[in-house]
């Protein structure tokens, strides 16, 4: 429907031109008439079937190569009833031709050029009965002639400068897609996927300045697994991969999707919990401690079984982050100190 749509403005001004040279005797009224009624007639005919979505089952249901075949039509109607439209009938093929030829085959490209050409050779060599003003014969040859080359070496050029259009869509599609992973990389941990080190710390200062703004209170912990290097000593640093990749999963299961995890790096963990106080955070180590004792880690490696020790602490943003991180730093190593799988809250500051 579209493609009619924008084509009814051609045809229009080819039946207005038509009017205007018969006003200015150019053209017989009868030819103008003529060319009027193969317009409007196609016209209403295509708008009917396509408004009516009769051409749904249609091999061509959008219409386009009888559309294309109805305009070669009038293109030669013209070509052949009004002499003045002769030098002018090519050049309206052309427009033609180049509208539809990315959805045309080049069989139905070809079938219609070579059509039409024809039908106009076969309206010079008729010119004499229809016309009283004889014709350049020679010239006529020639701009057919013309044509039929043109016509194909249009093609092939359109189709290399489709190809290459093809490609360059293709090569952004690829490059976009190439952006996004780099993103995603320069941002997550490779063996866990959870955010790395350097997202975190962006969150970190984003909720650190949202804290001094409005006082809208946060908590952190560094969380480090206990004894891990027995782990990877027992089991193999395999097991010890597993092991990191399988708290990862627990860890997210277990946590409301507003805490956002990091590896902090090796097997360490650093814990955000936006909007939160210290008891709350304090419950959510806990429960997340039991749920990583419980998880099923004998299926990783015989005996094998998971802990953390984790140091908590509350910015008060009037310190710098950094020393934030150093008391739960520190808070950590007390937990360590104090036996393991455990949450030691920060000294205050
Ligand atoms: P603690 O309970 O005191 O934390 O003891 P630990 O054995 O966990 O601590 P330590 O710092 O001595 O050892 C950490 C080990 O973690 C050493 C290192 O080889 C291992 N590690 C760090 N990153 C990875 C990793 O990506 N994969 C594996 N398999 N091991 C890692
Ligand atoms: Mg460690
Ligand atoms: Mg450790």
């Amino acid at each position: 429907m579209h493609r009619l749509q924008i084509t009814v403005l051609p045809y229009c001004i080819g039946v207005g031109s038509a009017y205007l040279g018969s006003t200015l005797h150019a053209v017989p009224l009868w030819a103008a008439h003529a060319l009027a009624l193969w317009c409007t007639t196609g016209v209403l005919l295509f708008w009917a079937l396509l408004h009516h979505d009769l051409t749904e089952q249609w091999h061509d249901p959008a219409l386009i190569f009888p559309q294309v075949l109805f305009g070669c039509g009038a293109v030669v109607l013209a070509y052949t009833l009004i002499d003045a439209s002769r030098g002018l009938a090519l050049l309206w093929l052309c427009l033609l031709m180049l509208f539809d030829i990315h959805r045309l085959t080049t069989r139905q490209l070809v079938l219609a050029t070579m059509g039409s050409l024809t039908l106009m050779v076969v309206a010079t060599l008729l010119h004499d009965q229809l016309h009283d003003t004889p014709i350049d014969r020679i010239s006529e040859w020639i701009s057919l002639g013309t044509g039929a080359i043109v016509m194909p070496v249009m093609r092939l050029v359109s189709l290399k400068s489709y190809r290459m259009r093809s490609e360059m869509l293709a090569q952004r599609a690829a490059l976009a897609q190439t952006v996004a992973d780099l993103e995603r990389a320069s941002a997550h941990d490779a063996l866990t996927g959870l955010i790395n080190r350097r997202h975190m710390q962006t969150l970190l200062d984003e909720e650190f300045r949202r804290l001094r703004r409005t006082e809208q209170a946060f908590c952190l912990a560094i969380i480090d697994l206990d004894h891990f290097k027995q782990i990877n000593d027992q089991h193999g640093h395999a097991v010890g991969d597993a092991v990191l990749q399988g708290f990862a999963q627990v860890a997210q299961t277990a946590l409301p999707p507003t805490d956002r995890l990091a590896r902090w790096g090796g097997e360490e963990f650093l814990l955000l919990m936006p909007e939160t106080g210290l008891p709350t955070a304090q419950q959510r180590l806990d429960a997340l401690q039991q749920k990583v004792r419980q998880h099923d880690w004998a299926a990783f490696g015989e005996g094998l079984t998971v802990s953390f020790s984790a140091g908590l602490c509350e910015p008060g943003g009037r310190v710098p982050l950094h020393r934030d991180l150093e008391r739960a730093d520190r808070a950590l190593y007390k937990a360590k100190a104090q036996g393991r799988a455990r949450t030691v809250l920060a000294d205050r500051t």
